[in-house]
This record gives C-alpha cells, structure tokens and sequence, in this order.
C-alpha cells in the first residue's frame, strides 16, 4: 500500500503534467471507485482549471479552480447534494493497489483502468485498481468535514512540530506501532516507515508510552521523531520503495526498498547487532525488529 513518501512521489510526478490544465471528460469505467457525492463527482470535476497537485496522509490530492458563481449547471446538479458549495478538490485513496499513470491520447483502457480522466491537451490521467478498495471522490470546503476519515486525519508528521509531536504519542496505552499506523493519530505512516522508523529510533513496536516514565518518553519520542522524517525524507528522495504494486506516476519503480533495514527482513541480519531479526504480530500486522537494538 502506498505511504506518504510513495504518494508524495506520485504527486511530483503528476504536478508537470495536471497544473494549469482543466479535465475535458472523465470516463467511469467502475462506479464503486467513485465515493462521496455523485452529483459533485459527474457535473463538477470538468472544465475547471486545475491549480495544484498536493497530498494529505496517503490521500493524493488535485485542486481545482474556484467555479464561476453563475455556474448554472454545476448549481443544478448539486440540487440533490449534501452541500451546496461546489467541490474543489479531488480525492485519491489509492488503498492496496490503486495507481495514478498518465498516458498518451490513443493508450486503450486496461483491464484494471477504473477511471479515464482526459485533459485539454489530449492526455490521459487513469486510475487503474486490480483490487478495487481504491478510490476518488470529488469534495466541497463543506463537505470535507462531513468525511468522517478527512475530519479525523491525524497532523502531517513533515510538518508537525518536535513538541505537538511528543505530546501526541505520550501517555498512551496502545503499542507504539499501533499508534503509528493510525491516521487519527499520526497522517500517512502505514506498515513499511512504522517499522523502519521504531528500528531506527531503537523503540520496541510492542511498547506503550503509558508505560514509560515522562523523562524516557521524552527522549523516545524525540529520537523516533528525527528518524521518522529522517527516513520519510530519504524514501522521497528516493522516489518511495517499490513492493508489489507501487510504481509512480511515469510507471517507474521506486528505489528506497535496496534501503530497507527491517521491512521484510525477517530472520536476517540486524544492521547494527548482527543477530536474526524477529517477527511478530502488532496492531495486526507483520512486523519485524531486532530484540538487541529496540528497548
Ligand atoms: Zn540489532
């Protein structure tokens, strides 16, 4: 599943070629990759100018112009919305497979394409999803608080600060991991930086804040802090880590997974200690560190 570096990567890759443009039609192959308010999705994504490609946790986001107020049709079509501003945002939860490619004019729609997105200039912007769990969804200033998963999105951990960070983690009886991988707590963390960032941080997955004493929490919690956006910043710089399905918006694979120090390394060696690694289940998930190297 795509994490935030992955994300942040695709939303690089698709800046160049959606800024400035607008959206000519769009092609719903699949209507269940299509969430939120119909009538916003159909009549309101096209046409409108496109002004950034951004992200949000793993949400990949394309902002679209303000509408003209004498926008008739758009005004008509969101008669039987749940709010009567009109989107300016489109949503991408790419889940386990979801994948954001752009393509020339004549490409033809695979067997997974969902949805076909066609610019002014001819080119093609597809949402392809083996699995189906992915999808887009087109949102208004109003009605992104009643996304029950936007108005519970936990801080941006690039752009959280040391302290808000600390106080977020610090206390708290769920395991380390467990809280990493929540959104409401934390944005964007999924599996892979969870574990890489506790090894890193020396911070045993299974442990609980609650259990440590104020000083030890501190310390913890600013150490796993650092290395959090430390390997955050070097996945980024690397275009994200490329297992099974992610590949970035071009179709090219990333290069962080060669950088890997836990994630997937079951039984090998530690880096640090030389020992086998351990694996284990938290929070439900595979999870492997080292017993030497995480207190
Ligand atoms: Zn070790």
């Amino acid at each position: 599943m795509p994490e935030l570096p992955e994300v942040e990567t695709i939303a690089c890759g698709l800046r160049p070629e959606l800024e400035g443009r607008e959206f000519v039609a769009v092609d719903v192959r699949n209507s269940g990759s299509v969430h939120g308010d119909r009538h916003a999705f159909d009549c309101c994504v096209l046409n409108r100018r496109i002004t950034t490609v951004g992200r949000r946790g793993k949400l990949l986001l394309i902002h679209l112009a303000a509408p003209e107020d004498d926008d008739t049709t758009c005004k008509a079509a969101l008669e039987f919305a749940e709010t009567s501003d009109l989107p300016d945002m489109l949503a991408f939860h790419l889940r386990m497979s979801g994948r954001l490619f752009m393509y020339d004019a004549d490409q033809p729609a695979g067997v997974h394409t969902r949805l076909i997105f066609t610019l002014d200039n001819g080119r093609k912007l597809f949402f392809d999803d083996a699995r189906k769990f992915g999808s887009c969804r087109a949102l208004s200033p109003d009605s992104r608080p009643l996304w029950k998963f936007w108005a519970t999105l936990g801080p941006e951990p690039l752009e959280i600060g040391r302290k808000e960070f600390i106080d977020l983690f610090r206390g708290r009886r769920k395991a380390m991991k467990a809280l990493l991988l929540d959104q409401t707590v934390i944005a964007g963390v999924g599996n892979i930086y969870a574990d890489e960032s506790l090894f890193r941080a020396g911070i045993r997955p299974d442990t609980r804040p609650a259990e440590w004493s104020a000083q030890a929490a501190a310390r913890r919690l600013g150490r796993l802090y650092d290395e959090l956006r430390e390997v955050l910043h070097e996945s980024i710089r690397e275009c994200g880590s490329s297992i099974r399905d992610y590949r970035d918006a071009k179709g090219d694979a990333g290069a962080f997974q060669n950088s890997f120090r836990v994630y997937g390394r079951s039984g090998q060696q530690c880096v640090v200690c030389k020992d086998a690694l351990t694996t284990a289940k938290v929070a439900g998930r595979t999870t492997v560190y080292c017993v030497n190297c995480q207190k």
